[in-house]
């Protein structure tokens, strides 16, 4: 292999579906739906293939999913967006993500980061010449994950470009809370620096949370440096769609769409309509579609707490993350390839999103974005190994 992407193997999420495949274990690791979203979205989509509008849409995506995006950010975040001017639709959040980092930064410039990251931002970085400054998050007194302020402060230089920011957080958990938050658009605010969000979980915190969701962009003089990029794929449960979007100032959407016209020019002509449908959808649907994934998140971690795993909380995502340890691991690369022969189950070991991987070396994550009899059947197999 020769270049930029020399350092990056095969993703993780590919390694353990693919292990789940060929062992017959049961998949808690990629994060996947393995029930289908809302039939409104559905018939939606069937009846925008059976009425052509299946050839390229517009660059910045077909106006009925921008003016959506935009109505669905201004009725759940209060943000005000231009669908003409502020809106780029996207072949998922991985390609907004790419296409913002790509856009926005030069080679050598820096970009603040939490790790664990998802893995496409150390991917990301590296194809856009720019150099990533982790801030760690570790567990804290009660659990939650938490981050050192002097070290965010000495992430910041005169080479940071922009500080990209995930919440609700993958693989944590973690929600961001309003001191965090302020604090980072401060340190933004200071250096004069962009911010980029992935807010593909802006539906899953969980009613228990200490703090609800709040996007980065709604605090005072970040409306105009951020991206605040989401996806249809958790939201309603189609992550095979791929169609995400991202929105912010013109003068940064243009970035974004100047890079994405030579990545994939366009994406999901017939589905772009059916995400608009989706969005669209009454208060209701949101809140069920949470209220069905903290019941299986309370599943999971009972599941896993029987099973002798020391669980960390959980306040949002598709996500549970657990310590090792009281099962006598140490790493949780190895653990996680022996899992499947030790009782038919895969998980994700969440080192391989840190660079100072010790951090993470006991962590584990396990995905409860599934059925609640897929659910119990894990939990029953990991009983096995006390
Ligand atoms: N960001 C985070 C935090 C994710 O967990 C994922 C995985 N779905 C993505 C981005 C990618 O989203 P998409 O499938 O829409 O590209
Ligand atoms: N976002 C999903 C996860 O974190 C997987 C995405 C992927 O496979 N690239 O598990």
């Amino acid at each position: 292999l020769v270049g930029r992407m020399r350092p990056f193997g095969t993703t993780i999420f590919t390694e353990m579906s693919a292990l789940a495949a060929r062992t017959g274990s049961v998949n808690l690791g990629q994060g996947f739906p393995d029930t289908d979203g809302p039939p409104e979205m559905l018939a939606a989509a069937a009846e925008a293939l059976r009425s052509g509008a299946n050839q390229y849409p517009p660059l910045a995506g077909i106006p009925a999913l921008r003016a959506a995006i935009v109505a669905h950010e201004q009725r759940f975040w209060g943000l005000s967006r231009d669908p003409d001017t502020e809106v780029a639709v996207t072949a998922g959040a991985t390609e907004a993500i790419a296409a913002s980092i790509l856009g926005l930064c030069e080679p050598g410039d820096e970009v603040v980061c939490f790790e664990p990251y998802y893995d496409s931002y150390a991917a990301s970085i590296a194809l856009a010449g720019a150099v990533r400054r982790p801030v760690t998050l570790r567990p804290g007194p009660d659990g939650g994950y938490g981050f050192d302020e002097g070290e965010l402060r000495a992430a910041f230089g005169p080479r940071t470009r922009l500080v990209l920011l995930n919440t609700p957080h993958n693989p944590t958990g973690k929600v961001f809370t309003a001191e965090e938050l302020a604090l980072i658009a401060r340190l933004c605010r200071e250096h004069d620096v962009y911010a980029v969000t992935d807010e593909v979980y802006e539906h899953l915190v969980f009613t228990d949370s200490s703090t609800p969701h709040i996007p980065l962009a709604g605090l005072p003089g970040m409306l105009e440096r951020t991206l605040r990029i989401s996806s249809a794929g958790k939201t309603f449960s189609c992550t095979g769609w791929k169609v995400g979007w991202a929105t912010g100032p013109a003068p940064l959407v243009s970035a974004v769409l100047r890079v994405k016209q030579f990545l994939t020019f366009v994406n999901a002509g017939p589905l772009q309509p059916a995400v608009a449908v989706a969005l669209e959808l009454p208060d209701s649907y949101f809140d069920g579609f949470r209220a069905g994934l903290q019941a299986r998140r309370d599943r999971l971690v009972a599941g896993l707490s029987d099973a002798g795993f020391k669980v960390l909380p959980s306040a949002g995502t598709y996500f549970v993350t657990a310590d090792i340890t009281p099962l006598g691991g140490t790493d949780g690369v190895d653990f996680c390839r022996e899992l499947p022969a030790r009782c038919g189950v895969v998980a994700v070991p969440t080192q391989v999103f840190y660079d100072h991987q010790e951090q993470g070396h006991h962590l584990i994550r396990f995905a409860f974005c599934k059925r609640e009899e897929v659910i119990d059947e894990a939990a029953r197999r990991l009983r096995t190994l006390a």
